[in-house]
């Protein structure tokens, strides 16, 4: 038992040096470039989204050559997937978000960082409208910026199939004030059902945790959840405890899709063992403020008259009923942002065919129908998974292109070309070089009590307890700065000493 907290306590040692050496090299390094923003002669990139896809592109782009501008309304990166552990304490929030200035402050050339949601774009004229809606404003909240390439990494928001009630009542997990809320939440249904006096029905109700989802991250988020309740909660409400009850709905046969079946039925005997129930072939049909109706597919054998003769006939029977909840999280898939809907009216729609789930792009990233524009992430429909994995790669082969793009403007430039003339040729040079390619490192999910699984290239499946000090040694190697490293191993250590802190903040 003390085996894994001396490794944490060297590992997190080492970090903290490397992490001071690297501050001491990093102060005498020479400052970014301060030429005053924009250089007239060179083209100006305009990146859309700090998330996994715009962090890697700005993290690769060569700045010497560009103007870049990043408008986002989100000032940081957030390491998606570790934001389950956050929604219980596990990790602290501010662990898993890296400021974006700590990536363009790095850069050889300023990039301009602008705090706001793009609002809209003109791909005709090669602008994008954007939009303060931050609680503070200042003399001027709207802007309007030319490009000669745009880059759109948005990423995607949580879809809730239309589902009556749920942006109401149930809270997502995809942002850092989603976590917060969550976090809120459920120490406010603990605290609640140990109010003097409430029914033991209303206990069960307030502590019935209800998961909506079979994806990896619904599976996390129950994982880390009945961790929470194992290792802190039976310690410190004792005495309500005893009611809690996770549930996790899905309207597919099994959790974890997307993984090998051999680590599914891991999974499944792992939340079997922890107590927390799978609800399969599960719809959600309504969520109310204190009940989920919902309706579950059945097979039943029924005796039936076929031909004046009796039988047993199997039958898929739909069985619709109430289920009371405290706090409800609601992990469906993704779904299109409305700027992006938006977008895609003004292009072509017999090459934009996916309209309602994404914007279509070319295998360099182009998007189709559009003149210098590019998108990468969770925006765009693809074969592939929308994953931190793929969007982050796009990101980096897109910046490697640019570097291509620099070569040929300049090229195209000294033979008299203008700007934007160069651009636009650039742009079509750019189809006639290589794809993008994804190289799938493969996948992981914890499944609580130290498990977890690793679906692995070359036929490797992994599960169990060594599995979970592989995933977490995974995900703090693949954190995108050695800051949030130190932070990360720090919080796993605090809580395995100290607990998980239960303060309703
Ligand atoms: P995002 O990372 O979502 O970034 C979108 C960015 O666009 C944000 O900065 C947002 O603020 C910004 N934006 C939004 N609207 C606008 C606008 N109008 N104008 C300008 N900017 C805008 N993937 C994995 O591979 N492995 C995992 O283990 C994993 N776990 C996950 C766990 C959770 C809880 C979640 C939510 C996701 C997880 N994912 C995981 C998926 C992964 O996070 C996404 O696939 C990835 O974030 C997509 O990257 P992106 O750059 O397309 O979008």
């Amino acid at each position: 038992r003390w085996l894994p907290l001396f490794g944490t306590i060297v590992g997190a040692a080492g970090l903290t040096i490397g992490y001071g050496l690297y501050t001491i090299h990093w102060l005498n390094h020479p400052s970014p470039d301060q030429l005053p923003f924009g250089d007239p002669s060179l083209p100006t990139i305009v990146l859309l989204g700090s998330g996994w896809g715009a962090a890697s592109f700005l993290k690769e782009i060569d700045t010497k050559n560009w103007n870049v501008v990043v408008v986002s309304p989100r000032n940081y990166f957030l390491f998606t997937p570790l934001l389950p552990s956050c929604t219980v304490g596990t990790i602290e929030l501010r662990s898993l978000m890296l400021p974006l200035r700590y990536i363009t402050m790095h850069k050889k050339r300023e990039v301009k960082f602008v705090e706001a949601d793009a609002t809209d774009i003109d791909p005709g004229l090669r602008t994008v409208t954007f939009e303060d809606k931050s609680e503070i404003r200042g003399e001027f909240s709207r802007g309007t910026l030319k490009y000669d390439y745009l880059v759109v990494g948005v990423g995607a928001e949580t879809t809730t199939f239309g589902t009556k009630g749920v942006t109401e009542h149930a809270i997502f997990l995809k942002e850092i004030p989603d976590a917060v809320r969550i976090r809120r939440a459920i120490m406010d249904s603990l605290e609640t059902a140990a109010f003097p006096g409430q029914s033991p029905a209303e206990i069960d109700r307030l502590l019935h945790f209800v998961i909506v989802g079979g994806g990896p991250t619904g599976v996390e988020y129950a994982a880390e959840l009945r961790d929470f309740f194992a290792e802190d909660i039976r310690k410190w409400f004792p005495a309500v405890a005893k009611h809690a009850k996770i549930t996790l709905i899905d309207s597919r046969s099994h959790i974890l899709g997307t993984f090998d079946q051999k680590l599914v039925e891991h999974a499944e005997k792992a939340f079997k063992r922890e107590n927390i129930e799978h609800m399969a072939n599960t719809r959600v049909k309504e969520v109310r403020e204190k009940e989920i109706v919902i309706a579950e597919k059945h097979r039943e054998i029924a005796r039936e008259i076929i031909n004046g003769v009796a039988a047993d006939v199997e039958k898929e029977v739909v069985k619709t009923s109430t289920v009371p909840y405290g706090v409800l999280v609601w992990a469906g898939g993704n779904g299109i942002r409305p700027f992006t809907a938006n977008l895609i009216s003004k292009l072509d729609p017999a090459l934009q065919r996916e309209a309602g789930r994404g914007l279509s792009i070319n295998d360099n990233l182009a998007v189709l129908g559009a003149e210098c524009m590019y998108a990468i992430g969770d925006c765009t429909v693809s074969k592939l998974a929308p994953t931190a994995q793929v969007a982050s790669q796009q990101g980096a082969y897109l910046a490697r292109m640019f570097s291509k793009f620099s070569r040929e403007i300049d090229s195209l430039t000294s033979a008299g070309s203008t700007l934007a003339e160069a651009c636009t040729r650039a742009g079509d040079s750019l189809k006639k070089t290589e794809s993008f390619t994804y190289k799938h490192l493969g996948s992981l999910a914890y499944v609580g009590d130290e498990d977890a699984i690793a679906d692995l290239p070359l036929g490797m499946k992994l599960s169990g307890a060594a599995t979970f000090w592989f995933w977490k040694s995974v995900y703090l190697s693949n954190m995108l700065n050695i800051r949030n490293r130190v932070l990360v191993a720090f919080d796993w250590t605090k809580a395995w000493v100290f607990g998980r802190d239960i303060s309703r903040a």
